[in-house]
């Protein structure tokens, strides 16, 4: 039986880890399904994480984490869990492998994946000039002409954000109506760099060694027009990664929101006592490793309270 299971190895559940184990929380035990480091790991370069000046690849942020944590008697499990259930006190975790195991307590950061947009060259250029993220990857494009990908209120705030550093920004959107608050579009129609590429879908990123150089985009009359630029961000939707809190019968082990994002309070707990989520997958999420690893060491602490309170 385990003190504490953490479900995901990205920045919110390592630092869960480190947490949970030096705060004192015996058998815990981290599924990962593949390498921990979480989807951090994909960025060719971190500049936002307080204290890691210099040039930094995520992988090189994240190679650490895993270290320091074992050093305090984290395992690590190398597992997709395809399930979470509880009954009565007791949490089972159903491993992939047809396994499962058991837990007083979960804490659960298995992070989001941005949606693919599935133009040609998007997976192959991804982190090489695609980017799914402004604020970790805007700055590297100051001074520079870039495109954005989307016509929902993320695209659009992006576009905004990324104007600001950027000398140019094209949003390239299907329609020629977005689906953004009305004060949103207003102030993109106010911004003097940001020129409007409506009815139009992107048709191939290209680029050479060093990274993208363009982008092809066809209107809704078939024509085709080349945007030079050298990083595109594509905001088309996110997908919380919360398919191991579906149980059998459909329905969700604890609360969430209607966009499939798990309801926490300030502290991570979910509407299950012993229950804890983290990082993307929750709520209001800021989308960032800080805030993914300030959560996971929330959730620790609040997991060892938890585990006083049910065993003393
Ligand atoms: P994740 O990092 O997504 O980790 C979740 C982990 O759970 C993954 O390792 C995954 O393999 C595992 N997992 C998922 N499902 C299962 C399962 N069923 N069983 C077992 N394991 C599972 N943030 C910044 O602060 N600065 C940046 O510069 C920055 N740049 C970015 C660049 C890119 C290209 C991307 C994609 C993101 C960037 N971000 C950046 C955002 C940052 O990476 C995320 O906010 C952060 O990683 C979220 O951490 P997390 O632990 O919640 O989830
Ligand atoms: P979204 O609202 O689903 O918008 C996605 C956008 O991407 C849409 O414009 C959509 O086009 C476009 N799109 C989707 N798939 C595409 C594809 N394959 N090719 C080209 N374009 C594609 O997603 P979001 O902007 O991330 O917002 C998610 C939710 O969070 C929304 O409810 C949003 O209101 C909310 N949000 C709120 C705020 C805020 O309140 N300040 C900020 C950010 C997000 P169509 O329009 O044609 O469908």
């Amino acid at each position: 039986m385990l003190d504490c299971a953490i479900i995901g190895g990205g920045p919110a559940g390592l630092t869960a880890g480190l947490y949970t184990t030096r705060g004192g929380l015996e058998n815990v035990t981290m599924f990962e399904k593949g390498m921990p480091g979480g989807q951090i790991t994909n960025s060719s370069e971190i500049e936002n994480y307080p204290g890691a000046t210099g040039e930094i690849t995520g992988m090189e942020l994240m190679n650490p984490w895993p270290e320091q944590c074992q050093r305090f008697g984290l395992i690590h499990k190398m597992s997709n869990v395809t399930r979470v259930s509880k009954s009565g006190d007791v949490f089972t975790i159903y491993n992939e492998d047809g396994s499962t195991d058991q837990a007083y307590s979960v804490i659960i950061g298995t992070g989001s994946s941005p949606r693919r947009v599935g133009f040609k060259g998007e997976d192959e250029l991804f982190g090489k000039g695609v980017s799914t993220c402004a604020t970790c990857d805007g700055f590297f494009y100051k001074g520079k002409e870039v495109a954005v990908i989307g016509g929902g209120d993320t695209a659009l705030e992006e576009a905004l954000y990324l104007a600001k550093i950027c000398s140019k920004v094209y949003i390239i959107h299907r329609r020629d109506t977005f689906r953004s608050a009305p004060n949103t579009i207003k102030r993109i129609e106010n911004t003097d760099n940001i020129e409007l590429v409506l009815d139009s879908t992107p048709d191939e990123v290209y680029g050479d060694k060093m990274g993208v150089t363009g982008i092809r985009v066809k209107n809704k009359n078939g024509e085709m027009r080349d945007i030079i630029v050298p990083g595109v961000f594509t905001f088309v939707g996110n997908d919380v990664n919360n398919e191991t809190l579906k149980q059998d019968d459909g329905s969700f082990l604890c609360e969430m929101n209607d966009q499939g994002q798990v309801i926490v309070d300030i502290t991570m707990k979910t509407s299950v006592p012993g229950l804890f989520a983290t990082g993307d997958m929750r709520i209001s999420a800021p989308k960032q490793v800080i805030s993914a690893a300030g959560d996971g060491a929330v959730a620790a602490l609040q997991a060892i309270s938890y585990m006083d309170e049910l065993l003393n």
